[in-house]
């Protein structure tokens, strides 16, 4: 018997015996249950409970997609990720009583953005935060992780007071760091927030792991009324 087979054979045997080899674990799966383990994410599924959102038509006036449906589809894929690294997630409807005052490490408010030829991600925190430095941080981490696993540009310029001002951020505890993003447009991304929506979801989760991270790194606070300046 040549040496590499005697080795083969002793790793099936190991493996058999149910002896952990050090090299057969992802090198990260520790860490990845660690990184969220118990902290508190909340998710808005974007219309849910409420009304379909944007919604996309045929000639006849017939829906052949609504907004609603993509948030819901992503917040649940991205609930599952997140669960997978050790969250603790909950999804909330659009107008659920539970937001009233609620406390969590971050909530973020799934959207899409309406049915026509455009393309591209936005995000935004509330015109009134009390902690704009905090959520400037879900922000960068959603331009980091949701930009490059999607491959969405930024379309910054149609941010709107719906999201600036969005109803959540005036219920939630102030202390709750919190974000409104649009995933993309239904129209002119169409095909990957209904045919790869596990993809959208990654982007979601990789970028809210981001902010959890940051936070126990650099647990800066900032206080009511101190200067947001850089
Ligand atoms: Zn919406």
């Amino acid at each position: 018997m040549s040496l590499a087979a005697f080795f083969a054979i002793a790793l099936i045997v190991a493996r058999i015996l149910g002896m952990d080899m050090p090299w057969s674990q992802a090198p990260n799966a520790q860490n990845l249950v660690l990184q969220a383990f118990n902290r508190q994410v909340a998710l808005i599924s974007g219309h849910a409970g409420y009304d379909s959102g944007a919604v996309c038509t045929d000639a006849g006036d017939n829906v052949l997609l609504t907004e609603a449906d993509v948030n819901a589809q992503v917040s649940r894929q991205a609930a599952e990720l997140l669960r997978a690294a050790g969250a603790d997630v909950e999804i909330f409807d659009e107008y659920d009583p539970r937001l009233e005052n609620l406390q969590a490490e971050v909530l973020l408010s799934i959207h899409a953005d309406s049915c026509i030829d455009a393309s591209g991600y936005k995000a935004a925190y509330y015109t009134y935060s009390a902690i704009p430095q905090i959520e400037q941080r879900i922000l960068d981490c959603i331009d980091l992780h949701y930009a490059a696993v999607t491959g969405l540009p930024p379309h910054p310029d149609t941010v709107t007071h719906n999201m600036t001002e969005y109803h959540a951020f005036r219920r939630i505890a102030p202390e709750t760091p919190a974000a409104i993003l649009e995933l993309g447009f239904l129209g002119g991304d169409q095909a990957l927030l209904t045919a790869q929506t596990e993809r959208v979801a990654r982007g979601v989760a990789d970028s809210l792991l981001c902010f959890l991270r940051d936070k126990t790194a650099a647990p800066t606070v900032t206080a009511p009324g101190e200067s947001a300046g850089q």
